[in-house]
């Protein structure tokens, strides 16, 4: 273990990327190879005539009713009720009562002996950093972090509150409601047709909350998946445009009527908690939950998760006082709280309870979300899913491996094609994360790969999909995730998720010579809220980007739904078409930096600063005047 001493000082950007977990993640699974068995596609209807196709789109991961989540205490504003009310200005620039951490975060992790907190400590710098530096200054860090600036802490540069909305919301939020019911109404109004709402909790962040912020301070994650589950029930009885699906056919009629079919999950850490299993699906299928994950963002009794931030270690090391030293996640040499082999995979895959858990719910027709599983789980639950004749098999919000940047794909939580394949041969389908990365090039894509984070980036992810992997794609939001959202092309955020001298050269070449925005929202703050689903569509729509079965794929949904309570008789489809090819990896961002022009040995774009923003030189600004710079930038002018 390495006596990684590094100042605060020195911690901070790193905790605060790491910090700003994505709270929900994707899928996992096996060995790469692909797993064709067989080949015919034996499909389950012999010769009944085909269902008409449905019109719309899915969402297979939603939180809509969020501000539930982590004993209810860390959200701002709610799903439902009037805007003036459910989107009111929050207490922004006091330590309010929400988005910021306890102060005696060391409280925590006192079920761990002191010699191996202090041993895990020293190897893993935001462990000490957290324990060092306390919620106060951890919440603000978090709001430190480029992208989500503001969003956590005192955040008083971003008030937002209707009807000015100054702030949030947007892309960044993470901590300000996204799926208020006017907007989840937009979205219906817009074409979405089948809407996963999942029910979500992490014990250990709402345990990680100031005790006056949460309002069930047991932190019982089931607690808060049964009040989201009644709000949703309650939401679908009192609006007559959409209606909880209980069944698939129940599905397909609600879809043919025209109206939203909500499905509900379940995502949380310790599902079921401690109560017998049976019992607690029985409970919650009585609350109409017809699909859920397994498991989330730690290892439980089912299973074993996807390691992925290295603050979801932190909170696994808090469970099993856990240092692993075959692989370093956490640091260069270890692993907090996960069991991994050499190559940093999970070693735990399906437990016996697991197995009992998934064979009940196949028996009812429910569907299996393998989001978040780890690779030997998704090998397992794969197996199962193989033995009842390829029951279906779907990943609700994903990251296809292969297109993510180096970085990102080494995460297990990426999906890479084998898993993709799998999910193809059962039936099952993709909800594709509307994240806000940079992502490699997908050379078929006729949509440029020129404005890192935005619907482009989403553009090469959906076409890498579609065409290459050849499966079906619906959205998976994840809004109210705790996690960013696709970037504006547009704005002072645009195309942002590089750095910032190539994010300038970007925008204005978008700007310039780039397909024009929407006309909405959309263009610059992104994929802010609910309402703005259908735009991220229109946006690839107008890039050049086949949204058709897109716009179909609430039908995928229904098919595969049906197909999981129907007769099946082998693979649903042939994946040996399956083609990962055709990706150019991009150059690393020194080798990007390094193709700059400099000025005083610094990288800059040229003439891409538009009047009255901050600027060095006078050949950023687009007026070729940069008023009031010193010399070599300092200090810093602006652009005339
Ligand atoms: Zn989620
Ligand atoms: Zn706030």
């Amino acid at each position: 273990m390495a006596s990684s001493t590094k100042p605060a000082r020195s911690i901070l950007p790193l905790l605060a990327a790491t910090l700003f977990a994505q709270a929900c993640a994707s899928p996992p699974a096996a060995e790469s190879e692909g797993s064709e068995t067989g080949s015919e596609t034996g499909d389950e209807t012999g010769d009944e005539p085909p269902l008409p196709m449905l019109e719309g789109y899915a969402d297979l991961h939603l939180h809509m009713f969020a501000e539930e989540a982590f004993g209810g205490g860390w959200f701002h504003g709610q799903a439902t009720g009037p805007a003036e009310v459910a989107l009111a200005l929050c207490d922004a620039g006091q330590p309010g009562d929400h988005a910021r951490l306890r102060d005696d975060l060391a409280g925590l992790f006192t079920g761990c002996d002191q010699a191996t907190l202090d041993e895990a400590a020293a190897a893993v710098f935001e462990l000490q950093a957290l324990l060092l530096l306390g919620g106060a200054g951890v919440s603000e860090i978090l709001g430190e972090v480029p992208g989500s600036k503001g969003d956590t802490g005192l955040h008083q540069d971003r008030p937002g509150g209707w009807p000015e909305l100054e702030g949030w919301p947007r892309w960044d939020a993470i901590a300000h409601q996204q799926a208020w019911e006017g907007w989840l109404e937009q979205a219906y109004e817009s074409g979405l047709r089948v809407s996963v709402m999942s029910a979500v909790s992490f014990d250990w962040l709402c345990r990680a909350l100031p005790d006056e912020n949460v309002t069930r301070p047991q932190c019982d994650e089931m607690d808060d998946v049964r009040v989201q589950l009644e709000q949703a029930n309650e939401f679908a009885a009192t609006h007559d445009w959409v209606e909880i699906a209980l069944t698939a056919e129940d599905a397909r009629r609600i879809v043919s009527e025209d109206k939203l079919a909500m499905v509900l999950s379940i995502e949380a850490s310790h599902i079921f908690g401690t109560q017998a299993w049976l019992a607690a699906l029985d409970e919650v299928y009585a609350l109409g939950v017809r699909t859920l994950q397994i498991v989330h963002q730690l290892d439980n009794r089912f299973g074993g998760a996807a390691p992925h931030n290295t603050i979801f270690q932190i909170a696994q090391f808090n469970e099993s006082c856990h240092i692993d030293t075959d692989c370093g996640l956490s640091s260069d040499s270890v692993t907090l709280g996960f069991d991994v082999d050499s190559d940093c995979r999970n070693v735990l895959g399906l437990t016996s309870e697991g197995a009992a858990l998934l064979t009940e719910m196949m028996d009812r027709g429910m569907l299996i979300d393998v989001a978040h599983m780890s690779e030997q789980l998704t090998r397992d639950v794969y197996e199962l899913a193989v033995e009842r004749e390829y029951y279906p098999l779907y990943a609700s919000h994903a990251h296809f491996r292969e297109i993510m940047v180096p970085a990102k794909a080494t995460e297990e939580k990426t999906s890479p094609a084998w898993i993709v394949s799998m999910v193809r041969e059962t039936g099952g389908m993709i909800g594709l994360r509307t994240a806000h990365e940079e992502v490699n090039t997908y050379e078929p894509s006729p949509v440029a790969n020129s404005c890192h984070g935005s619907s482009r980036s989403f553009a090469q992810a959906y076409d890498y999909g579609r065409l290459g992997l050849g499966v079906s794609i619906g959205l998976g939001s994840d809004l109210n995730g705790f996690i960013q959202q696709t970037r504006p092309r547009f704005g002072p955020y645009a195309c942002s998720a590089s750095f910032t001298e190539e994010a300038a050269c970007q925008a204005r070449d978008e700007r310039q010579t780039g397909v024009g925005g929407l006309g909405t929202d959309f263009d610059e703050w992104g994929l802010g809220h609910l309402g703005l689903l259908d735009d991220l569509i229109d946006d690839l729509e107008q890039l050049g980007s086949d949204v058709q079965p897109l716009r179909r794929s609430a039908n995928d949904f229904v098919v595969m739904w049906e197909r999981s309570a129907g007769q099946r008789s082998g693979p649903a489809s042939d994946p040996s078409d399956l083609n990962p090819g055709g990706i150019t990896i991009n150059p690393s961002h020194a080798q990007r930096r390094a193709a700059l022009p400099t000025e005083c040995d610094v990288p800059y774009c040229p003439a891409s600063i538009l009047a009255g923003m901050e600027c060095r030189f006078d050949v950023e600004c687009e007026s070729g005047v940069c008023a009031g710079a010193g010399a070599c930038g300092q200090p810093k002018g602006v652009c005339e």
